[in-house]
């Protein structure tokens, strides 16, 4: 095993004493979706510029980065986009990311985020590369509802159907990620509550958020999460759970008859900023320490650093990483106001990993 060098994983935490320990991988800043609060397809048309392929970290480099996120404290890897599951040959990637160990020999926590329109067709390659559970975006079950909100008019039966798909090649749990809007798909939340207990899924409601600038965020499209607790609760009665780990973003609630749970990922009324544990690296290799930055620190030139000329020493990159975490002092969330949430610049989600 290599040797840790100057950074301990265990020393290793930043300003506000928060270690290092999930990464989210972006694969690809491409989407065959278009949601209105992501990529709305008015600023995401055909002529615009995603980025070359010469631009985009290969899988070696992401597996190599990964590798020392890893030996710095990371326990946890998700891939996410843009859409991954629009990367070619995403499954060679999830094999070699699948075979990293933790410094204590344990495996890691390998998940995924998609749209789930190539689930059918992924889930098994996925599930046979090492894969372990995935989490499926769907923000209603109303063909117009949520037509209107991916952009594409993608029918909801197709993600039912690579949910279906994940379940039978052993990626479960899976969960929902819900993004709820006012007045745009409240009338979708007890449907889908209704839905998750029979499908044998977990729920996740998330507050909309501002990240980037182009989805026209406003305080008054948020469903504050407390909200959607007592609509659900009315229904079908809900006990608070504790946090399972620290840095654990959603808030759970267990059905109070019978068996299941929801979430809520309450990113703007409840910020979590306190034990926020998460790091983003974007297809392009830049590593990003919050959701809200307007800056990322360029790895693909410490990678493709020619002075190095192919000979990088895994320990100057372990030393990039970790002193980018050391200075960090990010809690966006908890400061956030109307004026912030319009202040420039700020990157997209898509963009860096969401
Ligand atoms: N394309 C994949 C998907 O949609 O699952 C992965 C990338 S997407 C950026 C990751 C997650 O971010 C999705 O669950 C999506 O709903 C969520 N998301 C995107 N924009 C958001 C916003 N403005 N507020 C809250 N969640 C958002
Ligand atoms: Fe694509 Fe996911 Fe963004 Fe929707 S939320 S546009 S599926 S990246
Ligand atoms: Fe973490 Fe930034 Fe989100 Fe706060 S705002 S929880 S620091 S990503």
């Amino acid at each position: 095993m290599e040797p840790l060098g100057a950074v301990s994983a265990t020393a290793l935490v930043d300003r506000l004493e928060r270690p290092l320990r999930d990464l989210r991988i972006s694969v690809t800043d491409r989407c065959n979706f278009r949601c209105t609060y992501c990529m709305p397809k008015e600023v995401f048309g055909a002529d615009y510029a995603f980025l070359p392929r010469s631009e985009v970290l290969t899988f070696e480099e992401i597996e190599r980065v990964a590798r020392v996120f890893v030996s710095l404290g990371v326990e946890k890897l998700r891939l996410t986009g843009g859409e991954p599951l629009v990367r070619r040959d995403l499954p060679a990637l999830v094999e070699m990311l699948a075979s990293i160990r933790r410094p204590d020999g344990q495996p890691l926590d390998l998940t995924l985020t998609t749209n789930a329109s190539a689930l059918r067709k992924m889930a098994g390659p996925l599930a046979a590369a090492g894969l372990g559970r995935v989490t499926v975006s769907l923000d209603s079950l109303d063909d117009a509802v949520f037509g209107a909100m991916n952009g594409v008019d993608f029918p909801v039966a197709k993600v039912l159907d690579g949910i279906a798909a994940a379940q039978a090649a052993g990626l479960g749990p899976v969960k929902i990620n819900m993004v709820v809007r006012r007045g745009i798909n409240e009338s979708s939340v007890l449907p889908m509550a209704r839905w998750a207990r029979t499908a044998g899924v977990t729920l996740r409601f998330i507050e909309y958020m501002d990240v980037g600038h182009t989805n026209g965020w406003r305080m008054d499209d948020v469903v504050p999460a407390d909200e959607l607790v007592a609509l659900v609760d009315a229904e079908m009665p809900l006990v608070a759970e504790p946090p399972r780990y620290r840095g654990e973003v959603a808030t759970r609630y267990r059905h109070a008859e019978g068996t299941g749970e929801i979430g809520l990922i309450a990113s703007v009324t409840k910020p979590f900023c306190g034990d926020c544990t998460r790091a983003r690296l974007s297809a392009e290799g830049r590593f990003y320490t919050c959701l809200f930055t307007g800056d990322g620190h360029d790895l693909r030139a410490v990678l493709r650093d020619p002075a190095a000329a192919g000979a990088l020493d895994d320990a100057v990159l372990r030393e990039a990483v970790a002193a980018v975490w050391r200075v960090r002092d990010d809690r966006y969330s908890e400061e956030r106001t109307e004026a912030t949430s319009t202040r420039l610049p700020r990157i997209e989600m898509f963009a860096m990993g969401g």
